[in-house]
């Protein structure tokens, strides 16, 4: 019960063009494989993965696109309540790249964050991987400076196939989704409602005319 209560759910959805590698960096996280049958085919919309993070426990709630990404038509219900965004490119083509300036508007137009120049996203460019490094088109330097302009996001270069740099993304996604300051007053405001609720469900008290 006591963990229960002291384990910090954080929601994260993660967005990018189709062919990204979302899917892939989900499935080498949370199951150490490449090219896992994945979940969504049998209806689940997230995986969870539980961590620890300076003493804290730690459920990373992250949610994948079934391919409806290729249509920029997902549902209320995949931003609502989001702590963080993670944005994927594919270092090897350059459209993905120039996307994601629309994947950030969309997002900050979906999920509405109360502030939008405070909310947590982290970027992610995959496949390093892929021939070598010889057909990437886009340099860290121009990522990094794409995320600089975005208020400095953090930014991770992966490689799904290879398990290159994945749990460390993850693990700063965790600690950038922790730092949204309006998930820590959701906490306190549930905790506050919990305590009205013990008031409320209080016996009267015998002899009482009060
Ligand atoms: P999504 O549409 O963004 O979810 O992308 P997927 O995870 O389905 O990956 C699209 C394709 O890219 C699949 O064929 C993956 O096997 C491949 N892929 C994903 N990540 C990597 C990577 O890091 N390196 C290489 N070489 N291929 C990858
Ligand atoms: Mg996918």
């Amino acid at each position: 019960m006591e963990s229960l209560k002291n384990r910090t759910l954080l929601k994260v959805i993660v967005l990018g063009d189709s062919g990204v590698g979302k899917t892939s960096l989900m499935n080498q996280y949370v199951y150490k494989k490449f090219n896992r049958q994945y979940k969504a085919t049998i209806g689940a919309d997230f995986v969870t993965k539980e961590l620890h993070i300076e003493d804290k426990a730690v459920t990373l709630q992250i949610w994948d696109t079934a391919g409806q990404e290729r249509f920029h038509s997902l549902g209320a219900a995949f931003y609502r309540g989001a702590d963080c965004c993670v944005l994927v490119y594919d270092v090897n083509n350059l459209k993905s790249f120039e996307t994601l300036n629309t994947w950030h508007m969309e997002f900050l137009k979906q999920a509405n964050p109360v502030e939008p120049e405070k909310f947590p996203f982290v970027l992610i460019g995959n496949k390093t991987d892929v021939d070598g490094g010889n057909t990437r088109v886009v340099s860290d330097k121009r990522a990094v400076e794409w995320c600089g302009t975005k208020g400095n996001i953090p930014y991770y270069e992966t490689s799904a196939k290879e398990n290159i740099n994945v749990d460390e993304a993850f693990l700063g996604v965790a600690h950038k989704a922790l730092s949204n300051e309006h998930k820590q007053d959701y906490i306190y405001s549930r905790d506050l409602s919990a305590s009205v609720t013990d008031i409320l469900e209080e016996p009267s008290r015998p002899g009482c005319s009060c």
